[in-house]
This record gives C-alpha cells, sequence and structure tokens, in this order.
C-alpha cells in the first residue's frame, strides 16, 4: 500500500514535496484542515516563514492536534519547519510546536550569505557519502538535546537531527534531484 504523506500546506515550499513524494510513489496530501491529518501515515511541515506560519497554525487550530500526530506518526520538518517543531526559538514571534528537543535562531546564516549550498557528509544515507544541500536563510541548530541523534553537520552546527519519529533539518532536500533525505523519511513511516 502506497504511504500517505501529509504535506503542511498553508504556506511556503510545500508543492516542492508533494511533486518528490509523487516521484516516490507515495499519496502526497496537501494539509489545510486538521481534520484531515487522520489520514496520514506521516506529516511534513515545509520550509517558508515560521513568522506567518505560526499565526496560520494558530488560527486553523492546528497547534495540539499536530503535537498529538507526533506522539504516535513520523513528522519531518525542513527550514522553517523544523524552526516549527523545534523546542525553542530565539524569536519571541514564532511559537514553536515542541515535538523535538533543539533551539533554533531564525536567519543564523547572515544576509549576505542568504542561500548558499554545501556538501555535507550524510553517513546515515546509503551512497553517495555525501549530499547537496541548499541552504535558504536557514536557520541555526544551537542546541540539539541528549536524547537527539544529530545525523548530518555542516562543521560544528547540526543540520539535519532525529529524536525518534521526528526530523528536523536547516536545509531543503525538496530543491533537490536526490531523493535519499524522502527515502529514509518514508522508511521511518514502515517503523
Ligand atoms: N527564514 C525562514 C524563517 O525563519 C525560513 C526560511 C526557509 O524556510 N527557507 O522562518
Amino acid at each position: 500500500m502506497a504511504r500517505r504523506i501529509g504535506v503542511l500546506a498553508l504556506q511556503g515550499d510545500f508543492a516542492k514535496h508533494a511533486a518528490m513524494l509523487t516521484r516516490l510513489g507515495a499519496t502526497a496530501l496537501e494539509i489545510r484542515r486538521e481534520r484531515q491529518l487522520a489520514g496520514c501515515d506521516a506529516l511534513i511541515l515545509p520550509g517558508g516563514e515560521s513568522t506567518t506560519l505560526t499565526k496560520l497554525l494558530d488560527s486553523y487550530g492546528f497547534y495540539e492536534p499536530i503535537r498529538d500526530f507526533a506522539r504516535r506518526r513520523p513528522v519531518m520538518g525542513t527550514c522553517a519547519g523544523a524552526i516549527l517543531a523545534a523546542r525553542e526559538v530565539d524569536d519571541p514571534r514564532v511559537r514553536p510546536l515542541n515535538l523535538i528537543d533543539i533551539s533554533a535562531r531564525r536567519n543564523a546564516y547572515g544576509r549576505q550569505v542568504d542561500s548558499f549550498i554545501a556538501e555535507v557528509a550524510a553517513p546515515c544515507l546509503p551512497p553517495p557519502p555525501r549530499f547537496r544541500a541548499i541552504f535558504i536563510r536557514a536557520p541555526q541548530i544551537v542546541r540539539a538535546g541528549p536524547e537527539t541523534e544529530v545525523l548530518i553537520f555542516l562543521g560544528p552546527d547540526p543540520v539535519m537531527v532525529r529524536q525518534e519519529n521526528i526530523l528536523a533539518l536547516t536545509f531543503h532536500p525538496e530543491l533537490t534531484e536526490d531523493f535519499r533525505i524522502h527515502e529514509y523519511f518514508l522508511a521511518m513511516t514502515r517503523g
């Protein structure tokens, strides 16, 4: 049976995630109402703008339903989605969901390098050993708690972190032609 993967579609680059999931044979569901979560095996929180997403999550009543979903099912947050999945964020305008024990600092890599690409070592993925990671106004994970596992680093900084069924990454695998991170996430839905 094809996995049914929800992609939060309130704002941001949800369509790129959905396209990648479809190419991998999964059923991608664009989630705009919390009741749609019931039909999903897993959920992706895409990149976008975490301040805007905070307002939308609040007005559509998503906070408790996503927290509840994340107790049972895999959730992956990318970039703004990782900020929302975090336990703490440096910006008081962002209200995180507290799904994974990390602290995030928004836009931490500076204005002049708003966007950059880095070849990061990815021992958690099948070969080749590196992943071309695209960072767009990325947050920095300034703390990863003792229950987390850092799967990918950029220099000293964690950029892909897992805690049980929750995955947070500060870059954008959906903007590449490399499916390995989405495949890794799909494997999490199979237990
Ligand atoms: N800078 C955005 C934020 O802080 C994240 C950017 C992104 O998702 N590409 O929410």
